[in-house]
């Protein structure tokens, strides 16, 4: 028996609609199962559930079985209409709007349906669209960032496809060629295809219907951006996700293909081997790992986080610092004081400007790694920070790790040493007393908009304006 609202509006109908094909009416319908006619439009109407017996009855006279009856499906297409916007204005969304419930009934025309059922589906379509707001994509990013850090950003069974997907692409060692990444998806019954004219918005896009995946045609020289687009759009397919519900859901998948195209491309036995040996050696490098599997400095700093702590018994940091000193992607589970904003999120936040991460900017050398140590409040850390440039501007990429486990790196009898005391304001964030006795108040900066719309703006004398800078630079500048 139907016991769901929905169910019973289906069932009233299937009942209205072969009363009709048999031209009886409520009342003599009613007549001859016992009912009174306005209690069977009560039935046909959705609003009352019929005993067994009496819907035995009523398949008997109408001389169909009853299971036609209990059929989920709309009669024809009149009356699914019926069904969707009976359907839809019991919808919460609806509801929420405090408009009235149409009554559908038999002489509304079938365009008054539609535009009806048309709109609902655009409210509906409208509400999961996940317009997000800067707040809740804030919110949502950093309890990601808290459950990947209780797990030491370690995702085993995400580990254990990659592992078994690259296997089957006959893969035994290196870098994933562009080969092996197409054999995976006509293994998953997909085709690669390269094309000049994607939508601007996309990266991919999947025809699940004729098992097509497109990608753009080039990739940047060197990078191993293409395969790794690839391995992301059958990340979505071998992971089972649906359409996202909310932002928060959107960021999960996304960070689970990307977790997955990491894991093929750097495969989860291949590289503990790779790492554990170098470790060994006391020769762990980020530079060495990016090399042997063909990737980006980005990629293998951020695999070094998920394997690790699992596999090397060692916590560590990983920072990406846009040339101003903002706070791109950050991960610890080793203590570093990442800056962070009332929220507790840590984008677009100025990290200080004692660590490796920005003082590698200030250095002419930046064809290797920069290795510094840095004393915090929370302890001595070592790090090793590669600068690069991209369209949004300069970029350095850092992994470090207490000093403890500094011994197992390459870069570790760098002299390199500095003294942070951030989040301390006296650290960074004030200016040297005497320059602000100097120039406080004849100081007039015109402030850059910052373009990042998750970043906070500096706070100084002029909003968006950092003062230590602004007078250091007067003060260089000074006449002698
Ligand atoms: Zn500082």
């Amino acid at each position: 028996m139907p016991t769901r609202a929905s169910d019973l509006v289906t069932l009233g109908l299937r009942i209205r609609h072969y009363r009709g094909e048999r031209g009886l009416t409520l009342d003599q319908l009613g007549e001859k199962v016992g009912l009174a006619g306005s209690q069977l439009s009560l039935i046909e109407n959705g609003r009352r559930e019929p005993k067994l017996s009496i819907l035995q009855d009523v398949a008997t006279v109408l001389g169909v079985p009853i299971a036609d009856l209990l059929n989920g499906e709309a009669p024809n297409r009149r009356a699914a209409l019926e069904i969707e916007l009976t359907r839809a204005q019991k919808n919460p969304l609806y509801g929420a709007l405090g408009l009235p419930e149409v009554k559908v009934t038999k002489g509304m025309p079938v365009a008054a349906l539609e535009s009806l059922i048309g709109l609902h589906r655009e409210l509906a379509r409208r509400a999961s669209e996940a317009i997000a707001t800067p707040e809740e994509a804030r919110r949502a990013n950093t309890e990601l960032r808290e459950l990947m850090r209780e797990q030491n950003n370690y995702m085993p069974d995400i580990e254990q496809l990659a592992e078994d997907r690259v296997r089957a692409s006959g893969h035994v060692s290196g870098a994933l060629t562009h080969r092996e990444v197409s054999v995976m998806a006509e293994q998953l019954g997909f085709s690669l295809i390269y094309v000049n004219d994607l939508p601007n918005s996309t990266r991919s896009v999947t025809d699940l219907v004729n098992h097509r995946i497109y990608l753009p045609p080039a990739s940047i020289p060197g990078g191993h951006g293409l395969r790794s687009m690839a391995l992301q759009a059958m990340g979505h397919r071998l992971l089972g996700h649906e359409r996202p519900a909310s932002y928060a859901e959107f960021l999960w998948q996304r960070l689970q293909i990307n977790y997955f195209a990491a894991a093929c491309l750097m495969p989860p036995a291949a590289s503990v081997a790779f790492l554990a040996r170098a470790k060994s050696e006391r020769e762990l490098s980020v530079e060495d790992f990016r090399d042997a599997f063909g990737v980006t400095h980005e990629a293998a700093a951020l695999r070094l986080t998920n394997l690790a702590t699992s596999h090397l018994d060692m916590p560590l940091h990983f920072l990406r610092v846009t040339g101003d000193g903002a706070l791109q992607k950050g991960y610890e589970n080793d203590g570093l004081p990442l800056p962070v904003d009332v929220t507790g999120s840590i984008e677009g936040q100025f990290v200080c400007k004692q660590w490796s991460a920005r003082s590698a900017f200030t250095h002419t050398n930046r064809t290797t790694e920069f290795y510094q140590y840095t004393d915090t409040p929370a302890g001595t850390f070592w790090s090793a920070t590669q600068t690069g440039a991209a369209d949004g501007g300069e970029f350095s990429i850092s992994v470090g790790v207490p000093f403890v486990h500094a011994k197992w790196f390459r870069g570790r009898e760098t002299v390199q040493r500095a003294v942070s005391r951030c989040p301390d304001e006296s650290c960074c964030r004030r200016p040297a007393s005497d320059l602000a006795a100097h120039w406080a108040g004849h100081a007039w900066p015109s402030a850059r908009l910052h373009a990042h719309v998750l970043s906070p703006l500096p706070s100084g004398t002029f909003p968006g304006v950092d003062d230590t800078e602004v007078y250091e630079f007067l003060e260089a500048h000074a006449a002698p």
